[in-house]
């Protein structure tokens, strides 16, 4: 038997990072930036002001109070998107709103609260009846200006190669004015379900039979990583039909098939893969998910990594999440396929009677200031509702036989 982190080190080792496309931002949500990506301006473009109000020179408000207001002719008004083209000269104002530039001469803003103008009136006609303004309250000079510069300078690298799009990446792109993107594509994995007794959800169900629910969760699991799963269906046991299918997801960039890597006599799998392709069977020191395969489906010149899990629907979901999250996190150019990890206190006991990695589904809360972790019920690995009520593993190691209730466990937090 091989460790969990053997395992994965022999499947990362065989999965490549992709090439590189460019395509529109919003699409390349939590892609992985294949550049270093720097700002061809700056940002802000100009002095302007983060306050509705008046654009003054500071040294014109010295002094000025709620009982001694300064008086000062307003020359003009500027909304956010023009560019004011006269000055401001001593004992002037120009009546501004929110990211207008900062008009020549002035080097301040005094808010609407701080004059004698009442604020929440219309923009225009309030103003255009008046020509002066009181100021209220003295102004220190760069009073609500927002500096050029002061949040992107030109040139400045804002993005680094190998990180994650998320929202706000998203959004920095676009403020530098960027509507394209270049990053690592998203893999396509191919996934196929092997089984007799296997049929798909919407037809009915003879006695015997059970519905296919892997090749769904598995495919969730690829998109919510952030690769493109496409289903290849159902292959009956045999080698002509699995390989048959197998043909399909030939120009896939990974290959996830279900079930058949047991020991039973109708598990095909590694019939398929010994004829064209190459195949590891281990048995990993885990559970649930003991046996796994890995290797490479050959054929008509094309090779494409396989990791074929086994068949429990719970076993499935727990080595995908272990191994396959992983391969599409490094195809993606992503290396923080890690999740985060806490300690929490055993609600109850969690057996491990051989000596395996446990990986027992859990309710991760909080309680009196620390985390808590309840097992979600019976655990056998075909028991995939104690994988939908789940929101952590608690992962006990292959040394320690027993966690009683009360004692420390290590939980890894699931999406
Ligand atoms: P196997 O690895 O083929 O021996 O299958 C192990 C168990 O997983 C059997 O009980 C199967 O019925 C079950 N199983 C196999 N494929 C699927 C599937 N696609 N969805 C749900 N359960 C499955
Ligand atoms: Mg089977």
């Amino acid at each position: 038997m091989i460790s969990v982190e053997e395992a994965l080190e022999r499947i990362l080792a065989h999965v490549r990072v992709m090439y590189v496309e460019e395509k529109p931002i919003l699409d390349a949500l939590y892609q992985v930036a294949a550049e270093d990506i720097a700002s061809g301006m700056d940002i802000p473009a100009l002095d302007n002001t983060a306050m509705d109000g008046y654009a003054v020179r500071a040294a014109d408000t010295a002094g000025a109070s709620e009982t001694t207001p300064v008086g000062l002719r307003v020359i003009g008004e500027l909304a956010a998107g023009y560019v004011f083209d006269g000055e401001v000269r001593a004992g002037e104002a120009v009546r501004i709103m929110t990211g207008a530039p900062m008009p020549r001469g002035s080097d301040a803003v005094v808010p609407f609260e701080e004059t004698d103008e009442p604020s929440g009136r219309g923009f225009g006609s309030f103003a255009k009846s008046r020509d002066t303004v009181g100021v209220l309250k003295a102004a220190n000079a760069g009073a609500n200006v927002r500096y050029a510069a002061e949040d992107v300078r030109r040139g400045q690298e804002i993005i680094p190669r190998g990180s994650v799009l998320h929202p706000a990446r998203i959004g920095v792109l676009a403020s530098l004015g960027k509507a394209t993107v270049r990053v690592h594509r998203r893999p396509v994995v191919a996934i196929l379900s092997t089984g007799d007794e296997v049929v798909p959800p919407g037809e009915p169900l003879s006695p015997g039979q059970l519905y296919d629910s892997n090749t769904y969760s598995v495919a969730a699991m690829v998109r919510a990583s952030g690769g493109v799963p496409r289903r290849l269906g159902i292959a009956r046991d045999t080698v002509e039909a699995l390989t048959a299918k197998l043909r399909e997801g030939l120009d896939a960039d990974m290959l996830v098939t279900s079930a058949g890597v047991s020991r039973g006599d109708y598990d095909v799998v590694k019939d398929v893969l010994a004829n064209e392709g190459e195949i590891d069977f281990w048995t990993v020191r885990m559970r649930p998910g003991k046996p796994l395969a890995f290797g490479a489906f050959t054929s008509g010149g094309r090779r494409v990594p396989h990791i074929g899990l086994p068949g429990n629907p719970v076993s499935s979901m727990v080595s995908f999440e272990l191994f396959g999250r992983p391969a599409i996190y490094k195809m993606l150019g992503r290396d923080d396929w890690q999740r985060p990890r806490l300690r929490a206190i055993a609600d109850e006991a969690i057996p491990n009677g051989d000596g395996r990695r446990v990986f027992a589904r859990a309710i991760v809360s909080m309680r009196d200031g620390r985390h808590h972790a309840a097992l979600t019920g019976p655990q056998g690995s075909g028991i995939l509702t104690s994988m939908a009520q789940a929101n952590a593993l608690a992962v006990v190691p292959e040394d320690v036989p027993l966690v009683r209730a009360g004692d420390d466990v290590e939980v890894m937090l699931l999406d």
